[in-house]
């Protein structure tokens, strides 16, 4: 069967730009193995998101008593309904993207795993598919590190975890990143107890050290444990579940969450018989308008420039710019921008400080605790800070860490001037709305220090 394009893989880029494809008049085949919606929708951000606000109004109701209000009896998380309330929004969403798909005249859906036959030819089940134009949106799958006697347990990923309806009563996780970190922080909340095991000496690796430091504290303060420089040599079963083995020592829990990273979902893609090979990690190499081969591209997890859903959809923004609207937009563009859902959550645009520092040129510092921030103080909710980093010769911002609340959406006043390329005075010029968090970012600015 012959197409004008072919996508593969309905995750956060394929789908709109099956829709734009469609506007331009072309005819697209769709071909999605699984779950509408892909990582984002079904096993990433939407079910985690979801739980991080049961977690969140479970941590405010046992609080409740330090704002005046009288809480009837103890605070428990009824697991069946906290899944129930997450599957409903999962399946809007997922519901949303397949219909769209499947209701949008131009485009034929194919339910199946796709793979290459030729450079534009691909094959899915027994139909066979040809097209000048193949878009590769494929994404990506947790990482199981061959850890001995892992496989004989029942180990958790980010996907089946979210399939349990009772509570752990205690979760083991592997791994120090934002997944782990998530997940570590709803589980506790909810009434589980936690211990992460990280192999790092740190939390958060990529992240500057006060940064780690202090959601470190945070986790802590909730009753989570951290054991760090935990190199796993064993897992085994355990009559209390599961046990975790390293040289100096071992943890027992009920469960195991491994979540030590992800890589990208193009082993069987068959990419040799369109001439592409991957990266040592899987990924599918492009250049800085995606295209990975003439005529293919490869968009979101699968080709290792972002790991995020706003990236992905970015992706979509610059194919479709270059392809359908004579704009020039490239990957180089995009500026370094996301978010780590714990609470209060971490938002992150541009360089982190130790980038900055590794740079040798000069620059400035802004910084100030929650505690100092009215907001903060009104909501009960101090923990964290505000830091933002200049370039001292042109005034330009060039990152920040804002680990806060309400710092998931301030990150963006920071990096729209970033985007606007305009010096960080644009800001301080700026009357902010009071009583808010984003109020302060000017004030944090007109303090800058050598850093
Ligand atoms: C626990 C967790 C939480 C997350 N939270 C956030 C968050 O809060 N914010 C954020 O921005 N990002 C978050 N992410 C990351 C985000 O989910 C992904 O970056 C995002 O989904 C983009 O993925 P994608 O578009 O590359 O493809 P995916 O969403 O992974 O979709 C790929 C699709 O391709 C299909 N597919 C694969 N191979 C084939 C084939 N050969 N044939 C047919 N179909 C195929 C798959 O079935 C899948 O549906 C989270 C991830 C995880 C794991």
């Amino acid at each position: 069967m012959t197409f004008d394009a072919i996508l593969i893989g309905a995750g956060q880029a394929a789908p709109p730009l099956a829709h734009r494809l469609v506007k331009s008049g072309m005819k697209v085949a769709f071909v999605e193995r699984k779950l509408f919606g892909g990582t984002c929708v079904n096993t990433g951000c939407i079910p985690t998101k979801a739980w991080v606000a049961s977690a969140h109004a479970a941590y405010v109701s046992r609080r409740a008593w330090e704002f005046g209000i009288e809480v009837d009896g103890p605070v428990a998380a009824d697991m069946l309904r906290v899944k129930a309330r997450k599957d409903a929004i999962v399946k809007a969403s997922s519901d949303g993207v397949e219909h769209g798909l499947r209701d949008l005249e131009g485009c034929t859906v194919f339910d199946g795993t796709a793979c290459f036959e030729g450079p534009h030819q691909m094959r899915v089940g027994d139909v066979t598919l040809e097209a000048p134009r193949i878009f590769l949106n494929v994404g990506g799958r947790a990482v199981v590190p061959p850890i001995p006697g892992l496989n004989e347990t029942k180990f958790l990923t980010n996907s089946s975890i979210l399939q349990l309806d009772k509570l752990p009563e205690h979760l083991l996780i592997l791994g120090g990143s934002y997944v782990a970190l998530e997940f570590a922080q709803i589980f506790r909340r909810l009434g589980t107890d936690v211990t992460i095991l990280q192999r790092g000496e740190r939390l958060l690796g990529r992240e500057d050290e006060d940064v780690a430091v202090a959601v470190a504290g945070i986790l802590a303060k909730e009753g989570i444990e951290i054991l760090s420089g935990i190199d796993p040599t064993e897992v085994k079963q355990h009559w209390r579940g599961v046990e975790v083995v390293w040289p100096e020592g071992s943890a027992t829990g009920s469960h195991l969450l491994v979540a030590t990273g992800r890589r990208p979902n193009t082993d069987d893609l068959q990419l040799e018989k369109a001439g592409i090979t991957v990266t040592k990690d899987g990924y599918i190499p492009v250049n800085d308008v995606l295209e990975a081969a003439p005529g293919i591209w490869a968009l979101g997890d699968c080709n290792g420039h972002g790991a995020f859903t706003h990236t992905s959809y970015n992706d979509f923004e610059i194919v479709a710019a270059n392809l359908l609207d004579r704009e020039n937009r490239k990957l180089t563009d995009r500026i370094t921008a996301y978010n780590i859902y714990i609470d209060p959550p971490l938002g992150r645009c541009g360089l982190t400080e130790d980038q900055v520092r590794r740079t040798g040129k000069p620059a400035l510092k802004g910084f100030r605790p929650m505690t100092k921030v009215t907001r903060a103080r009104l909501k009960g909710e101090t923990e964290g800070f505000l830091k933002v980093l200049v370039d001292a010769e042109s005034n330009l911002i060039l990152g920040a860490s804002l680990l806060g609340t309400g710092c998931d959406e301030v990150i963006h006043c920071l990096l729209d001037v970033m985007y606007a390329q305009k010096p960080y005075t644009l800001l301080t010029h700026a009357m902010h709305i009071h009583p808010t968090v984003s109020e302060l970012i000017p004030t944090v600015l007109e303090d800058l220090q050598p850093l």
